[in-house]
């Protein structure tokens, strides 16, 4: 047990501290920006989900099914509708699968192939959020929001 710092807020860092005051260290987490989840950034806008950033992960990850249950959000965990890719190269055409995941340059096995990505009910960003949350509530991490690190000593 010690005191750390970490530098960001995104999902990364966001995680290392919730693991790392799990495990018993107090935490300072410093992030440049007024919010916590870098890229992750969700808005929800006249009953729609609109992400500015990740839409998704992908169906075979276990890390994110398991992160989400250890902060109690995994029953808000959704699949795809559908798992049909269309492209467009003069003229709209539905892709073979594998084909969106080559062209976004995802590298996925060939028996993953086709099952397409996972989100949550709230968007991505109701991962950062949430944790975002535990961090706080937990009170063993000090969330210091628009500072960002000017130098590590
Ligand atoms: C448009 C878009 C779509 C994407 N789609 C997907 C997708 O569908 N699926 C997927 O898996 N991934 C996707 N990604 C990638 C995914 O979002 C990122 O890989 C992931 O969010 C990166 O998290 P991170 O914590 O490593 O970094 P970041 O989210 O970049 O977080 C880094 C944080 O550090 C802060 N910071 C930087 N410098 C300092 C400093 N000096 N002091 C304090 N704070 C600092 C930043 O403000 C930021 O909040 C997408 C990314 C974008 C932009």
């Amino acid at each position: 047990m010690g005191r750390i710092a970490i530098v960001g807020g995104g999902l990364a860092g966001c995680i290392v501290a919730f693991r790392r005051a799990a495990a018993g260290d107090r935490v300072t987490l410093v992030e440049a920006s007024s919010r916590l989840g870098g890229q992750l950034w969700t808005e929800r806008v006249d009953g729609f989900v609109v992400e500015h950033g990740a839409e998704g992960f992908i169906a075979r990850s276990e890390a994110v099914p398991a992160l989400a249950g250890a902060l109690g959000i995994d029953g808000d965990l959704v699949g795809q509708e559908t798992l049909l890719s269309f492209g467009f190269d003069g003229a709209l055409r539905e892709l073979a699968p594998g084909e969106a995941a080559a062209f976004l340059g995802f590298q996925v096995p060939r028996d993953e192939l086709g099952k397409g990505i996972r989100t949550f009910r709230l968007g991505m960003a109701q991962l950062t959020d949430t944790l975002a949350r535990a961090l706080v509530d937990g009170g063993r991490v000090d969330v210091r929001l628009s500072a960002a690190a000017a130098s590590l000593a």
